[in-house]
This record gives structure tokens, C-alpha cells and sequence, in this order.
């Protein structure tokens, strides 16, 4: 096992039979861990780059089983803020301090390409880095979001078992969503993938799989989340919630694509209240506290009890800044592009 890590640290490649390996033992949590943040520290710094999470709308029509969010979730209240509200929280942002916001909505048809371009503008025009999460678009739809000013678009993979996304993401389609995804790099923009953790059915190779995955698509950002069942889809009674492999598949994450950014995401927050902390010392470098009016957040359920419902935009923040530096490290002041990405634009 040691000399596995010690491998992953120097050379950043590991077999699929290798991950697996290292994937199975609980006890390599910490090594795993403690080598992560070895190589975060060495190749994107102390700095912590805080993104602004905008959650614009709850509508969906897509109907992925995990998901709180999916279409058939009738008990859901539905919501969508209109432009000006959104760039004026766009506008709240960059005056807490925020460098990026993150605009994510559930695929809502009411945000047709002419709209979006609008606000990508609207926000632009404020001077902030912009990243959209909001699912599969065409390749001319990602062109134009580009050319009205977006800089980075997360989309995960979720997982690169081709049977467990048909069961999971009915009505989708596993190799559009791939085509979004290398269609995205090759417009330029910074690529934010990743995965869920824990699905059932979900095997460790899959996962050995979907770190490859990550490697091969060339993937600047890469969030890894703990699937945590939302108690009004199908997926109710799933057992979910698994934060030690979560933390492990990005530990791995972090040793094959040593100079990308990696959120310590809410989920794993969500999860145990030093889910965020084990994250950040264990290879992130990326925290998206979320700035949506506390009026709406309460119906952005992707997953059940998201630890900021309830407190106000500044509070959370506050919290967040307060946690950076108990843990010695900085709040980054630049926009936090990844370095990897910003090898590819020399
Ligand atoms: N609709 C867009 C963006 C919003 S969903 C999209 O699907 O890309 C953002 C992410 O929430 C998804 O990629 C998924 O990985 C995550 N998610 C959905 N349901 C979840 C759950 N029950 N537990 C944890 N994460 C979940
Ligand atoms: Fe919609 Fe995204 Fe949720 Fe799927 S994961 S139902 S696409 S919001």
C-alpha cells in the first residue's frame, strides 16, 4: 500500500486494478489522505478559491432517481429568479468579496440560450469569473454562453457505469452526456466534472474507472459527492451516504491529476460536520459557499439538509473564511483558475 501512494505521489498514474486496491482497505483513508494533501500543498498551494453558488432555479425536467430536484418530485414548491434578481446577487457577491460565482439550476427550459447570454453578460459586466452547472446543452448552445463571456461549466460525468446511468438518469443518455463534456474542453472553457459516491449497485472498479475517466477527458475541476438519499425519490431507502469513500475517490482524485481544482463539497459537509475540514486536508482547494437568497434555499433540495439552510449569505461566508484560516491556510484573492488549465492557455 505504501508503496502504491508513494508511486501515485511521484508519477500521478495508477492502474484501474491499482485504485481498486487502494480503494477497498478502509485503513488507507488516512495515507491516502495525508499523500493528497502532500501534493495539493505542492502543486496548487494554501490558498482556498471561494466561488459564490447562485441557485437560480429548482425546475427540472429531467428525472434523475437520486435527485430531489427531478421532475416527478411533486411535492417539491418550484422556484425561478428572474434576471435582475440574479445578477443583482451576482452584484452582492462580488461585494462580499467573491471573485467567481457559480450559476446552477436544474435543466429548465425557461432559461432558453438568449436569456442565459443575457445574464452571462449582466455578470460579466461586474468583472467576475462565471462558471454555469446547467446540464446538457448543445454544442452551439455551450458556444454561445462562451462567446457572451462564461469561463468554466461543471458537469459530472455522475458515473462512468454505462448500466447504473441508464437506471439512475432515465430518459438520458450516457454517451451525450460524455459528448458534453469533451464538447465543452474543446470550446475552452475550464471543465468541471466528477462523480456521485455510493449509488447502489456502484462498484469500486466503476469508481476506479471514473478517476480515469477524469484523467482522460482532461478535466480541470473535479467534484467528488457522497450520494445522499432524498426522502421523495425513488431512491429513499438507499443505504448513500458514504463519506470515507468519497473522501478516498478524491484523495486518488488528487494523485492522478495533481493541478486541478477540487471542491470540498457541501455534501461532504453535510454528511459530518468535519466532512468540510477532512476534504481540505485531504486534497481540495476549492469551497462554493452558497449566496442564494435564504427565501429560495430552502427548496433547492438536491439531497436532504444541506448545512447552510437557514443561515443568511454573509453568516455563511463568514463561517467559511473563519474555517480557512483555523486550518493555516489562505483565502485565495485571484479568480483561482486551475493551474492546469492555465498550463493549456501558454
Ligand atoms: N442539473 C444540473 C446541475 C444541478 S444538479 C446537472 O445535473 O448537471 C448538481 C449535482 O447534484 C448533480 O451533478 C449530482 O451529482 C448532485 N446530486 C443530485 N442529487 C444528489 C443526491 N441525492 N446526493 C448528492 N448529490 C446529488
Ligand atoms: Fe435535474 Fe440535475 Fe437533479 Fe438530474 S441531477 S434531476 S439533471 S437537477
Amino acid at each position: 500500500m505504501e508503496k502504491l501512494i508513494e508511486k501515485a505521489k511521484k508519477t500521478h498514474l495508477l492502474t484501474k486494478e491499482e485504485l481498486v486496491f487502494l480503494l477497498q482497505d478502509e485503513k488507507n483513508l488516512i495515507p491516502l489522505l495525508d499523500a493528497a494533501n502532500e501534493v495539493r500543498k505542492t502543486y496548487v498551494g494554501d490558498e482556498i478559491h471561494l466561488r459564490g453558488l447562485i441557485e437560480f432555479s429548482n425546475f427540472c425536467k429531467n428525472n434523475c432517481l437520486y435527485c430531489g430536484l427531478r421532475r416527478d418530485n411533486k411535492k417539491l414548491s418550484r422556484y425561478r429568479m428572474d434576471e435582475e434578481t440574479i445578477i443583482s446577487l451576482a452584484q452582492h457577491a462580488k461585494d462580499m468579496g467573491f471573485k467567481t460565482v457559480v450559476l446552477q439550476s436544474g435543466e429548465d427550459l425557461h432559461f432558453n440560450t438568449e436569456r442565459m447570454c443575457r445574464i452571462i453578460k449582466g455578470i460579466k459586466e461586474l468583472g467576475l469569473a462565471l462558471t454555469l452547472s446547467i446540464g446538457e446543452k448543445t454544442k452551439e448552445e455551450y458556444a454561445a454562453y462562451k462567446q457572451a463571456g462564461a469561463d468554466r461549466y461543471l458537469i459530472r460525468i455522475e458515473t462512468t457505469d454505462k448500466k447504473l446511468y441508464a437506471d439512475n438518469d432515465p430518459g438520458m443518455s450516457w454517451e451525450e452526456r460524455a459528448d458534453c463534456i469533451r464538447n465543452l474542453k474543446a470550446l475552452g472553457y475550464e471543465l468541471g466534472s466528477g462523480c456521485l459516491v455510493g449509488l447502489p449497485n456502484q462498484t469500486l472498479s466503476s469508481l476506479a474507472d471514473d478517476i480515469l475517466f477524469f484523467k482522460e477527458t482532461d478535466c480541470d475541476m473535479i467534484g467528488i459527492g457522497p450520494f445522499i438519499p432524498h426522502p421523495d425519490t425513488p431512491l429513499k431507502d438507499a443505504e448513500g451516504k458514504k463519506l470515507n469513500l468519497s473522501l478516498k475517490v478524491m484523495a486518488l482524485t488528487r494523485l492522478l491529476l495533481p493541478d486541478i481544482n477540487i471542491p470540498a463539497t457541501t455534501a461532504m459537509e453535510t454528511l459530518a460536520p468535519d466532512g468540510q475540514t477532512k476534504a481540505l486536508n485531504g486534497g481540495a482547494n476549492v469551497i462554493m459557499p452558497n449566496i442564494t437568497l435564504t427565501d429560495f434555499r430552502q427548496y433547492y433540495q438536491l439531497y436532504p439538509g444541506k448545512t447552510t439552510t437557514g443561515y443568511t449569505p454573509d453568516a455563511t461566508l463568514q463561517k467559511v473564511i473563519d474555517k480557512i484560516h483555523f486550518l493555516g491556510r489562505t483565502v485565495g484573492l485571484g479568480y483561482g483558475e486551475s493551474p492546469h488549465w492555465l498550463k493549456e492557455q501558454c
